[in-house]
């Protein structure tokens, strides 16, 4: 048997565990850049409590609350310079997945200059500054691994810099952050981590361990489908979804992601379709392609969810995910030139070819 496995972040998960383990940031440096979205960090309360621990430390801060959904790399090289500017040593990034991989990025320039062109090239010289992370959405699980996701209008998609350096320090998981997420964003994200689980359990690179952490996420996040339907989430149900997505971004540090990421960035990029949403879209028809070669893997991977087809997954998110949004043939053409050739889809179990990718797109999107 084959297993490695490695996760260098401190987990902290529970209420108020920012609060109760405000210490844990005192080892981090003197003064952190706190990187963090226009509105949501301040609303929910995460903010006030990251604040108020720095301060119980005799912590300094500055704020970057610049970071915009689906981050550009500007956005990170000007959150680098802010690092500068402020002579922060320590990054605390509060948010859903682009203030997190925001924050990355910021660690990392903050450390060391990158021209632009060799920004994604995996390689770097230095370190980067320590970071702690206080994810507010429950799906993307960035603050378990070590991609920092972009958007690139030069390749007109979103790019990763991917390197163990950018493991955060420590992650502190509360759920209570969680309560005001609009329904739509609480689908999304829950979608997301779900694509995270699953298209970990089709890649070249899962492992047993992996795919006991990815069972264990997607088993979790189906059991809050009924409470995401209807918008009305307990407590404990927002804790489930918290940690499954954590669980996803544990699989997804080791096993990449696959077709389904590469292809909904592009429905993104060009649609601005939230990223857990476009690959909810396409995520039950990429499941029934592999469904065809490994009719066993999926088998398993639906029952996770109590179901028995990768049809019935697709009918499953399909309900969640409500009305599709409308494409013209020429679009998904476009996509799926796009798609083929990027890096991730090379990283499945089933490697779709051209000509798969554009009837997934077309029996997700134009059915
Ligand atoms: P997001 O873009 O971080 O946030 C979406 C929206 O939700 C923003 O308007 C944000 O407002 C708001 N929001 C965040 N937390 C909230 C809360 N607790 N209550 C109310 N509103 C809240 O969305 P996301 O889906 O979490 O992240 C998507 C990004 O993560 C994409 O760029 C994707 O590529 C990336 N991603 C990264 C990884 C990885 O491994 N690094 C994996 C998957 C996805 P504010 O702007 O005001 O904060
Ligand atoms: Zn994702």
């Amino acid at each position: 048997m084959n297993v490695q496995f490695f996760m260098p972040t401190k987990v902290i998960m529970g209420k108020d565990c920012i609060a109760a383990n405000a210490g844990e940031l005192a080892a981090l440096g003197k003064k952190a850049l706190i990187v963090t979205g226009r509105n949501s960090a301040k609303a929910n309360g995460s903010l006030a409590d990251v604040i108020a621990a720095l301060s119980a430390n005799g912590q300094k801060f500055e704020i970057f609350d610049k970071v915009m959904s689906n981050p550009t790399i500007d956005c990170v090289y000007d959150g680098a310079k802010a690092a500068r500017d402020a002579g922060a040593d320590f990054i605390v990034a509060i948010g859903g997945g682009s203030p997190m991989d925001a924050a990355k990025g910021i660690a990392l320039l903050a450390r060391q200059d990158i021209p632009r062109e060799e920004l994604f090239s995996g390689k770097y010289p230095n370190d980067v500054l320590p970071m702690a992370f206080v994810p507010t959405t429950a799906g993307t699980g960035s603050e378990v691994t070590p991609y920092s996701i972009l958007t690139n209008d030069k390749l007109q998609t979103k790019t990763s810099i991917a390197s163990p350096l950018i493991f955060p320090k420590i992650a502190f998981l509360d759920a209570k952050y969680t309560e005001g997420l609009s329904k739509a964003t609480a689908i999304n994200t829950a979608i997301d981590a779900l694509s995270h689980s699953v298209e970990g359990m089709l890649s070249t690179r899962a492992n047993r361990l992996t795919d006991c952490l990815a069972a264990e996420s997607i088993e979790g996040i189906f059991s809050c489908m009924d409470s995401l339907k209807t918008g009305k989430l307990s407590f404990e149900e927002r804790e489930m979804l918290l940690y499954s997505s954590m669980l996803g971004g544990m699989v997804i540090a080791h096993t990449g992601t696959t077709a389904v990421h590469s292809m909904g960035y592009s429905l993104t990029y060009f649609r601005d379709i939230d990223h857990g949403r476009a690959n909810g879209l396409l995520l039950g028809d990429f499941l029934k392609l592999v469904e065809k070669t490994f009719p066993a893997k999926v088998s398993e991977i639906v029952s996770f969810g109590g179901l028995s087809s990768a049809e019935e997954f697709k009918a499953r998110l399909s309900d969640l995910l409500g009305e599709k949004e409308s494409f013209a043939h020429d679009e998904l053409e476009k996509y799926a030139d796009i798609a083929v050739n990027a890096k991730n889809v090379k990283n499945g179990i089933v490697v779709p070819t051209k000509e798969e990718i554009l009837s997934i797109y077309q029996n997700s999107l134009m059915e």
